[in-house]
């Protein structure tokens, strides 16, 4: 079966369904044994073999999403990360990762790899030539997060793809911003597609939980750590993460639209500084986004310009949250520099180019000329230096 020729809807709502042969129903059935007869069976199940029948059926509909043979699904998004990393690297070897990685990966690498005795090298930028200069005799993987967080900077997935081919180079690639509906990198030749199922797959603000997708032969390499370091995801996990799965395709599209609108309103906004999104000509990355992306996503970031205090738009917000984390169907926003980059100092924040004034957006599904609304009072109540003052 042809899997790529499947529209993302039909992947999402059909791939992976367990049939329900006792009564006929419309759903999977969910199986929360966790113990199975051994006799006259080819596969011993049990959950942290993450072979259940559940885990099994998800696992192929997420190998259909990303256009891979296989997948695994753990119990975060961490969990996959780390697992997948340690899988591919040896005592000695050496990996080569962007600076501007997800936070958690980031600190797995700073705080556990010497342990280890893995070495790393962290790049600032992600152009071919600063993966390729950094490249080691006893380099292993490449490591890459694109759209990075949280100024959405894009990496090349054919020029790392190409490079790592040559080198005889694995390489690993963190998903979560784009999702499988915007970019399916093994379409590009990486290797490894890594997934927080927290965030979009999820959708809902309400599960934890991480997948890999890859060939066999990777995924088999990174199920041989997992089954011993027991990362696995709980049936019931597995079961509202399927059914999550189903409005995936739907849901994002949604988000990709109305994430476009608002880049569109905000660049235009006398008290927006600056947008960061991909899909916006002003992007540097934005020929790249086209390249390699079906969707621009639901991300964006923006400054806000001086005469704005931060802190009371977005307590002004009326249906826009503030909130840690992102991807649901709800909008929601948060200050990189008081949360994920908060333990920089203000120099070393620049340095990285995110400016006290920067929030990050993770649209949702609401209606764009509400989120405008909500946007555009909050913006006025923030106002420090009122018209009123100034004249
Ligand atoms: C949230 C996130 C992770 C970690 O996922 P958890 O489910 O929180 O463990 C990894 N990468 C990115 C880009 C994320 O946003």
């Amino acid at each position: 079966m042809d899997k790529k020729a499947k529209g993302v809807n039909t992947i999402c709502t059909h791939i992976g369904e367990l049939e329900d042969k006792t009564f006929k129903g419309a759903i999977s059935p969910l199986y929360m044994s966790t113990s199975y007869d051994y006799e006259d069976v080819d596969i011993k199940r049990y959950p942290r073999y993450f072979n259940t029948p559940n885990q099994e059926a998800l696992c192929r509909k997420i190998a259909a999403l990303e256009h891979t043979e296989a997948a695994l699904i753990f119990g975060s998004g961490m969990a996959a990360v780390s697992t997948a990393l340690l899988a591919f690297l040896n005592k000695g070897d050496h990996l080569v990762v962007p600076r501007q990685i997800y936070g958690g990966a980031y600190n797995l690498i700073v705080e556990e790899f010497s342990k280890y005795g893995i070495e790393y090298t962290f790049i600032d930028g992600t152009e071919r030539t600063a993966f390729e200069n950094a490249i080691q005799p006893n380099t292993r993987v490449l490591y890459l997060e694109t759209p990075s967080n949280p100024l959405l900077t894009l990496t090349d997935l054919e020029a790392i793809g190409s490079l790592a081919r040559s080198r005889g180079l694995t390489t690993l690639i963190d998903n979560t911003f784009a999702s499988p509906v915007n970019q399916n990198p093994a379409d590009y030749g990486i290797d490894v597609i890594i997934h927080s199922a927290t965030k979009y797959m999820g959708g809902h603000s309400d599960i934890c939980a991480g997948a890999v997708a890859g060939s066999h032969t990777h995924i088999d390499r990174i199920f041989q750590l997992a089954k011993n370091l027991g990362g696995s995801l709980s049936d019931y996990t597995v079961w509202l993460l399927e059914r999550s799965l189903k409005t995936m395709g739907i849901r994002v599209r949604a988000q990709n639209e109305n994430a476009l609108k608002l880049a569109n309103f905000l660049e235009q906004h006398p008290d927006i500084h600056k947008v960061y999104y991909p899909g916006l000509q002003s992007h540097p990355n934005h020929q790249i986004a086209k390249a390699q992306m079906h969707g621009f996503g639901g991300m964006l970031s923006f400054e806000l310009s001086e005469a704005v205090d931060q802190h009371t738009f977005m307590r002004s917000l009326k249906w826009i949250k503030v909130s840690m984390s992102l991807a649901g169907v709800e909008s929601t926003l948060l200050a990189p520099s008081k949360t994920s980059h908060a333990l920089l100092s203000p120099e070393e924040r620049l340095k990285t180019g995110i400016r006290d004034g920067l929030i990050r957006f993770s649209t949702g599904i609401e209606d764009f000329e509400d989120l405008k609304a909500d946007l555009t009072q909050a913006l006025v109540q923030s106002k420090t230096i009122s018209k009123e003052t100034v004249t």
